[in-house]
């Protein structure tokens, strides 16, 4: 006589248990294998946007040569990495109103939210630097 037919009840309620976790395992299983994929994807979509919506903000504001605005700069006659641009504010308080919609990507959103409005212009990171120390002329100007 086997212990299966001896303890019928425990026999099952083993079985039952085993059904039970290893039903369990594979939800987790699948929830998490799910969720990272999922992650991943939305990741991959945002920064997708994120790289779209600074292209178009872009190519707005340096009318599509995606080069810097500042007539001495290098960037200027050159094609500029996009990750050297940067967003300008003309009149030069820039940092004031950068402060008051965010910076980066905020910044662009809210750009973009606002139909792109007048008075920016795209600089390479140097000469957006230069300006912001040196009273809002970049030391380009100064040759
Ligand atoms: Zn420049
Ligand atoms: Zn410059």
């Amino acid at each position: 006589m086997s212990r299966t037919e001896k303890y019928p009840a425990q026999h099952k309620y083993q079985q039952s248990h085993k059904e039970y976790y290893n039903q369990k395992h594979r939800e987790y299983y699948w929830k998490n294998r799910k969720s990272e994929e999922y992650r991943r994807k939305e990741n991959l979509r945002a920064k997708e946007n994120r790289r779209k919506l600074k292209l178009k903000v872009f190519t707005h504001y340096s009318n599509g040569t995606m080069r810097c605005a500042c007539k001495g700069c290098y960037y200027s006659e050159h094609d500029c990495p996009i990750e050297f641009l940067s967003i300008d504010h003309i009149n030069g308080n820039g940092i004031q109103h950068r402060k008051r919609v965010g910076t980066g990507n905020f910044f662009y959103f809210w750009l973009r939210k606002n139909n792109f409005p007048d008075g920016y212009q795209v600089l390479c990171h140097n000469c957006n630097q230069g300006r912001q120390l040196n009273d809002g002329v970049c030391p380009h100007e100064n040759k």
